[in-house]
């Protein structure tokens, strides 16, 4: 057993729902105890437990759940900062090109490896991943993901129409090889399949078709995909499936469930609300992508009181940063321009347990509590001379993740762990 002891933070319910005092558990001076990959305590020092090798880390340091990103595309990791142009003219000019480099596995694998490396320094230690169309590069994805030890959910990108030929299958074989990497990866160790067409308008009615039943066949396997990002996108939806609104599409092809998360939706109707609210579909929502892209301003308790369930992605490469600090900063921006305001705990949960509740994998991480995978971060309270003032000054423990949500970054975290193993550590 080892013992770290360390001002504690966790999120252990949802500040939305209960009292913000009684939504997480804060030690001033506190210990996480672990036994090889589980938590098998968490209090304050006082009270910790006899045996097992202590590892003291001071009052410098905050141990907390490690972050979770709901969204993010791996392979657009090269093109951060594309600007100039909203959604659908950015895929054309950037996204599609940017992609079909991955046809060649020799580039996979070298995005692959600096794509888990930055994750894990900005201690994002579980996230819900897009690949491309390649059946090999995705395979790499997922080969890279486990040999950094860490816990994702990763899909094939579904495309068989409305993008450039060396992107487009057709949907026998994208159900084929979509199946085949399933097989392979889904429920191995850590890592999860996301059945994954990339949003509507890059589909045929016969590629939905073929992603349902891949759903019917591996009911437990995660569906990804985008919904209601930007009105453009919504308004072709329209045009191309005049039967539907948007999430009657996916919803018609039985793709909606408890282990769907579509990101964006933020021009939902409130029909489309409740439909996803009755299917237990999930929505990432992704606010530094929003913005950059100018598809507009999520209405985050809309949302909620719908009984939605809602995380926080970055949404690389219309993200400008693999940083769930930032995600959280954007996120309350985002509300505040509405005129409602959002806590540091509220923020937390959303990036943490909120995020593990999203991906359906709450009952194993997100929160540290005993029985739970030892996944936490160590975060360094002095990592810049700012951060160091901030943070002594800082008036409770509230106060203190209100400074690290608005000017941390990855010089925070000190160093990452995923089932016991330690998976990153700052250098220096
Ligand atoms: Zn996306």
């Amino acid at each position: 057993m080892k013992l770290f002891r360390a001002r504690i933070f966790t999120p252990v319910a949802d500040p939305f729902r209960t009292d913000a005092a009684n939504s997480y558990l804060a030690y001033d001076d506190g210990f996480l105890a672990i036994d090889r990959s589980r938590i098998v305590g968490i209090g304050p020092w006082e009270q910790h437990p006899a045996g097992g090798t202590v590892i003291d880390l001071g009052r410098e340091a905050l141990i907390t759940p490690g972050f979770f990103d709901t969204h993010l595309h791996a392979p657009q990791l090269e093109m951060i900062g594309s600007y100039g142009g909203h959604l659908l003219e950015w895929l054309n000019r950037y996204t599609f090109p940017t992609e079909a480099k991955f046809s060649d596995p020799k580039h996979a694998e070298t995005i692959a490896r600096a794509f888990f490396d930055e994750l894990l320094r900005n201690g994002t230690l579980c996230a819900l991943i897009f690949s491309t169309v390649h059946f090999e590069a995705t395979d790499i994805f997922f080969a890279e993901a486990e040999r950094h030890g860490f816990r994702g959910i990763i899909g094939k990108t579904m495309m068989d129409r409305n993008a450039p030929d060396p992107l487009l299958e057709n949907a026998k074989t994208s159900y084929e090889q979509s199946r085949e990497l399933l097989m392979k990866w889904h429920n191995r160790g850590l890592l999860r399949y996301a059945i994954a067409p990339r949003f509507a308008p890059t589909s045929t009615p016969e590629l939905l078709e073929r992603a349902g039943d891949l759903k019917r066949e591996f009911r437990d396997a995660y569906v990804h995909t985008h919904i209601s990002e930007n009105t453009t996108e919504v308004e072709w939806v329209h045009e191309l499936f005049p039967e539907a609104e948007y999430a009657d599409v996916y919803d018609n092809y039985g793709l909606l469930d408890e282990h769907t998360v579509l990101a964006h939706g933020v021009h939902l109707t409130e029909e489309e609300l409740d439909l996803l609210s009755r299917r237990g579909a999930r929505i990432s929502h992704c606010p530094n992508s929003n913005l950059f892209l100018g598809s507009g301003l999520f209405r985050l308790h809309h949302v909620l009181d719908y009984g939605v369930i809602v995380g926080l992605g970055t949404d690389i490469g219309a993200g400008t940063t693999p940083s769930m600090f930032a995600a959280m900063a954007d996120a309350y921006k985002v509300q505040q321009v509405q005129g409602v305001p959002l806590s540091p705990f509220e923020l937390w949960y959303l990036a943490t347990l909120g995020g593990a509740r999203t991906l359906s994998l709450d009952d194993e991480t997100g929160s540290l509590e005993s029985g739970k995978s030892a996944d936490f971060l160590i975060l360094d309270l002095q990592a810049t001379p700012l951060i160091a003032m901030r943070s002594e000054r800082a008036a409770n423990i509230e106060d203190l993740l209100a400074g690290l949500i608005f000017m941390g970054d990855d010089r925070v975290v000190q160093s990452a762990y995923i089932a016991g193993r330690e998976v990153s550590r700052k250098a220096g």
